[in-house]
């Protein structure tokens, strides 16, 4: 994963740097998106400077993207570092669920090629309550 990283960092003219390495890692090893907070906590020896700028480079480098959820937003990878997929959010307890869907990206394909139109990304995330907070709630 470092090698791939560093092709993307060797051609834009930056260097992999420890902070850079670090905050990768973090994102690398979590299962759903993360809020910068975590990864600040997750990240004792970085400073929180360098790790705003780090992804704010990471995000327009297109290592990274930014996932709304509300009015937080999260950083996850995105392809090749993380393979593509969406979320479902739960409001009530927070918690995210990944879905791999063919039939969505199917979806996704079949609407730009009827508008005749080339995509280069799309983003598609589903709010609302988890199973077990349905169960809780009414
Ligand atoms: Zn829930
Ligand atoms: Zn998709």
């Amino acid at each position: 994963m470092h090698n791939e990283l560093e092709t993307v960092f060797a051609k834009e003219g930056y260097r992999l740097t420890s902070p850079r390495r670090a905050v990768f890692d973090v994102l690398h090893g979590s299962e759903s998106p993360l809020a910068i907070a975590v990864i600040i906590k997750a990240c004792p020896d970085v400073d929180r400077v360098s790790i705003y700028r780090t992804l704010e480079l990471f995000t327009r480098l297109g290592i990274t993207e930014i996932i709304p959820f509300g009015w937080k937003q999260r950083y996850e990878l995105t392809s090749p570092f993380k393979p593509h997929h969406h979320h479902l959010y739960c409001t009530n307890c927070g918690v995210l669920i990944d879905i791999h869907s063919q039939k969505l990206e199917q979806v996704v394909a079949a609407i730009a090629r009827e508008q005749d139109f080339q995509p280069a990304a799309h983003k598609f995330e589903i709010t609302g309550l988890c199973r077990h907070c349905q169960a809780n709630i009414q």
